[in-house]
């Protein structure tokens, strides 16, 4: 396949925050995702009270879903807009509080303690800051990174994962000369070479 065409291709935060905010996400969707259903055994492999991690996570259903269940649920996103949507729409009580060590950040929590929600750019977080988790929810993630920034991201959620910990990740599979993404296309192949 020839991905040479979206390697170049950057989509900066401000864009990012612009696209919330002209409510123009497409990626989002109301319903919790089918795969994320049909591997959630993969996930908690029958373990409970699971710290899962949602790496750019938008206002994705799924993270109500997995704090339902009784997992505890930590997301980074640089939308605020987002984060107060997700909390509004699920009709969750939040707190709001800066992140010392990292500036301009802020944590939204739920009331609940089960959802704590990172707003700033996920190269802003480690592991000393969030900790270690024990599942990955990547959707609309390591396929919305722009090209040039994956390793330092995979490279970044290999830090953030604990020993026994799964990793689940959706791609989406087009030809790549036909759409400019984000989503873009991260063939199997270059997959494999960025997690080793
Ligand atoms: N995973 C979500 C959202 C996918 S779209 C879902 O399944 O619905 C990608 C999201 O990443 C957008 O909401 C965008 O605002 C956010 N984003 C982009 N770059 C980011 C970064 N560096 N750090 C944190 N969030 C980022």
């Amino acid at each position: 396949e020839d991905v040479g065409s979206q390697m170049d291709r950057v989509v900066t935060e401000e864009e990012w925050l612009q696209k919330w905010e002209a409510g123009n996400i497409g990626f989002h969707k109301e319903q919790g995702h089918p795969l994320l259903r049909k591997y959630l055994d993969v996930l908690s492999n029958g373990r409970s009270g699971l710290r899962i991690f949602f790496p750019l996570c938008g206002k994705a259903v799924e993270m109500k879903w997995l704090a339902d269940m009784g997992h505890s649920v930590v997301g980074v996103e640089v939308s605020e807009q987002a984060l107060k949507d997700f909390f509004a729409e699920h009709n969750l009580p939040y707190s709001e509080e800066t992140v010392p060590e990292i500036s301009g950040a802020k944590i939204l929590q739920s009331t609940s303690g089960n959802i704590s929600l990172y707003c700033c750019s996920i190269y802003d977080l480690s592991s000393s800051i969030v900790g270690k988790f024990d599942g990955v929810w990547d959707r609309g993630a390591l396929v919305a990174v722009n090209p040039c920034d994956r390793q330092r991201y995979v490279s970044l959620m290999i830090t953030l994962m604990e020993k026994n910990s799964s990793y689940l990740l959706v791609t989406v599979s087009y030809d790549p000369n036909k759409h400019k993404g984000p989503p873009f296309y991260v063939p199997e192949s270059e997959i494999k070479s960025l997690f080793g």
